[in-house]
This record gives structure tokens, sequence and C-alpha cells, in this order.
């Protein structure tokens, strides 16, 4: 720094200069030049204000090091911000922010091959025209034990879709026990709101009888909606209907009967220590209209929203504008496809990750953690702990499991954790007692040589 007067500002670098610096050159062909000229012109534009309000001048060479290093923060935090892939060690199966639940290999391998063209609305035996997700029919057939099913984006426009296409201008009618909010702005009150279906709630928040339906019960009703009640648990003093009952009230009065169980069950995985999830064919055969579920929860699939149930309702529903709106893309059905064929043909216990992730013995994580910590040698202490289920699914519901806790290493947990995220692969753990925990629960088999080096890049310098 000099503080000779006069003009301060003559020493700032040319926005060109900096745009062809070596350092400099290789972001603009990853992030474009529109992006790096921004990010070079802020730091100018910063560094222009300060001389002015300063009065003091630097030279060329200080002003030239600092714009480069905002120049390169910017394209760190770029990165950053784009779509990454992550290592999932948090131990929480379906975790949300991480795009929930991960896909079988065949599921992966069936994305890349539909990606460019792909028979989406063919028929390849006639060469005719077909609806979206005619490949499916009879999968859902088969799975479900219901007449026709089809896949919409996702569970919350399946809900949007079945109350606006059965009961626009009606009254649905709801447990007040079940208004639930999944979250990322999933409130059923909202969605009632959007589909234009009446809301019609009924009982109370912790008892709701059959009576309470029944009284309910008008010329105007569309529909009877029963909702698991996913993500929270009611202990205590409460009752609910069974569906077997709101199925025969509902055909007392020629109402249908939507039953949304949120997880996508397909099986009960009550033998494996989750107990509580809906079964998607079992509600079938009780007897609902319509079943609602996410495909990528407890089904292990791609994100989409399934409807299940009487032929002449889910055509009438495939078949409206709304459809349209919510209408899955190639690649999500290629994922579906091949999800629902390791229900139909394989063994989703062993081929499906959520499936196999949440029945996996704390023994057999156990001795996938030790032999991580032995391989690497890295700095880690085994200790017991619990994983949760996550993607509001199971709430409650802790699976024991094996940690390893990384040694502590003079810097504050979140630090570390910071730099695991910031690392070339991410890798993500949890947080406690300012630790932080990988719960091999959740790291896929193949990635423990990414984790490994995400970890010694976190670690370096200690
Ligand atoms: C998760 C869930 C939804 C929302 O599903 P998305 O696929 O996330 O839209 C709706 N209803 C229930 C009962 C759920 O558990």
């Amino acid at each position: 720094m000099n503080d000779q007067p006069g003009q301060p500002l003559r020493e700032l670098p040319a926005l060109d200069s900096l745009l062809r610096d070596p350092s400099v050159i290789p972001l603009v062909g990853r992030h474009g030049r529109a992006a790096v000229a921004s990010w070079a012109r802020t730091a100018l534009d910063a560094q222009r204000a300060r001389l002015i309000s300063s009065g003091l001048s630097h030279s060329r060479a200080e002003l030239v090091s600092e714009a480069l290093t905002a120049i390169s923060e910017n394209a760190v935090a770029a990165h950053l911000s784009s779509l990454r892939r992550v290592i999932n060690a948090t131990g929480v199966v379906l975790h949300t922010n991480l795009g929930r639940a991960p896909l079988a290999d065949a599921a992966v391998a069936a994305v890349a091959e539909a990606a460019r063209y792909a028979s989406v609305e063919l028929d390849l035996a006639s060469g005719k025209r077909l609806y979206r997700g005619y490949q499916l029919d009879a999968r859902w057939r088969d799975l479900s034990g219901a007449e026709a099913g089809f896949a919409v984006n996702n569970c919350a426009g399946a809900t949007l879709l079945a109350l606006a296409g059965l009961a626009a201008g009606k009254e649905v009618v709801v447990s007040r026990g079940e208004l639930i909010e999944i979250g990322g702005a999933f409130r059923l009150p909202d969605i009632f709101r959007l589909s234009g279906a009446i809301l019609c709630e009924v009982g109370t928040t912790n008892r709701t009888r059959l009576s309470d339906y029944r009284k309910a019960l008008t010329s105007q009703t569309g529909a009877l909606l029963l909702v698991h009640p996913s993500n929270y648990r009611q202990i205590g003093f409460v009752e609910s209907v069974a569906l077997a009952d709101l199925v025969s009230l509902g055909r007392e009065h020629g109402v249908p009967v939507i039953h949304d169980v949120g997880s996508g069950a397909m099986f009960d995985l009550a033998p494996y220590g989750l107990p509580g999830e809906p079964v998607v064919s079992e509600s079938v055969r009780a007897g609902a209209d319509l079943v609602l579920f996410s495909g990528d929860k407890l089904l292990g699939g791609p994100q989409c929203g399934v409807l299940v149930g009487r032929k002449v309702l889910v055509e009438r529903l495939r078949e409206s504008p709304m459809a349209r709106a919510l209408r899955v893309d190639k690649l999500t059905l290629a994922a579906l496809q091949a999800t629902l064929q390791i229900y139909a043909a394989g063994d989703p216990l062993r081929d499906i990750p959520a499936l196999r992730m949440l029945v996996e013995t704390v023994s057999a994580i156990r001795s996938r953690a030790e032999r991580f910590r032995l391989d690497t040698a890295l700095p880690l202490v085994p200790l017991d702990g619990f994983s949760a289920v996550g993607g509001g699914a199971l709430p409650g519901i802790a699976l024991p499991t094996a940690l390893l806790r990384i040694e502590p290493t003079g810097r504050s947990a979140d630090a570390l954790a910071e730099r695991m995220r910031r690392a070339p692969v991410p890798a993500l753990g949890r947080i406690e007692n300012d630790a932080v925990l990988l719960d091999f629960r959740t790291v896929l088999p193949g990635e423990e040589s990414s984790l490994a080096a995400t970890l010694r890049c976190a670690l370096e310098g200690v």
C-alpha cells in the first residue's frame, strides 16, 4: 500500500486483463465468460468504492491478487451450489435434501438408456401412439392388485389430481387428525384449495369415529379421504377409523374412498423392525377406490406419485388436463420401470438400495464400518447409535446402527463438516456432541474410497 495522493483508481486492473489471467482462463471455460466477468466486475466495483472512500492507493499487484482471489471464491461457490453427487453418511435413508431414495443400479442404467430417444408414447409392436406410462399398466396391477394405476410428478400431485378430478366443487370428508403437513409446503388444506375440492373436516385432532364421517355425508360429498399421518404419531387417547369401515360407508353412499398411504410400501416391513407403514396392496384389498403414494420413499424409486385403483377412476384422472400438467418425464418412467421390474422378478431387499439399507443388520453395518476404519487408518472411533428412516416415513423408528466418530481434530465439528462438504466428492455425516459421526448404513457399496479421500481432504492440516 502506498498513500501517494491523487489517483488511487489508476492502479485498478482492467476487466479484460483479469479474464486473461492464466488462473482465470480455466474458470471461463467451466463457468462461462458472462459469469466470470460478472464476478470480476463485482470485485472491481468493490475495490473502486473502497479506494474512493478511503482515498488510499494500493499497488496494481495487490489489487490484481485480491480480485483474482474474489473470482476464485465465486467459482468455488458456484461449483458448490451446482447439483452434485454426495456421499450420504448421515444414516437417514430417505433424506429429502439428498433426493430421498437412491436408485437401484438397474434404474440408474435405465435412465441413461432412455435419456435420448425412447418409446415414451409409442407402442413398438403396432407403431401406434399410446398414452404415457402405458408400459407400467400391468406392473401396477400385479404389484397392487388394483385394476389400474399410473404415475404423476409426486404424491402431492397425485393428491391434487385425485381431489380435483373426483371432487372439484364438492366436499371431501377428512379427519381433523389427518390434516397433515408433509414438509416443503405440502399442507393438505392448501392442496384442497388448489384442487377446488371443499375440505370437510370431521372429528377432533385425536379422535375421529365412523359416525363423524357418516354425519358429514351429503349430496355434495365427492369423496372420503383417509391420509396416513406419515411423519408423526399420535399416542394416548386416540381413535381413528379403519379403512375397511370407511370403504363400507363409502359404498353405502356411492362415494369413492381415497387412501393417501404416503410412503408406498409394497410389502409389510414389520418383520424387519419397521412396523406401521400401510402396504399398498392391503389398502387396495380393503377396498379403497384410489390409493396414492410416493415413488421415492419406501418404494425406493424415482420421485413420482402413483395412483392405483378402480379403472374408471384412474382412466378419468389420467385423461384430465391436470394430469398433463403433472406428467412424468421419460427419465422417471425409465427408473420406475426398472424399479418395478425388481419387485416383479428380482429381490427388492437386495437390489433396491433404500430397502437394503433399511433391513441391513447392525452387525453387517458394523463390519463394513470396521473394515473401512482398518483399511483407511483414519482417526475414527467406532460407536453404537441409531439411524432414521427419514422422508417422512416411520417417525420414531430408530434403527440400531454402527457409527464411526471422527476423532477430535482441533477443528470444531461444524468446521470439519464444512470441509467435508467442500471436498471434491462431498460427504455428509451428522453432528452430535461437537463430533462428526459417520453412519455406514447409508454409505453405498463402492463409495468407500471416495469417502476416505474426502475425509483425508477434510482432515488435512490438522
Ligand atoms: C410424503 C407424503 C406425501 C407427499 O409425497 P411427495 O411425493 O413428497 O409429494 C403425501 N402424503 C403422505 C401421506 C406422505 O407421506
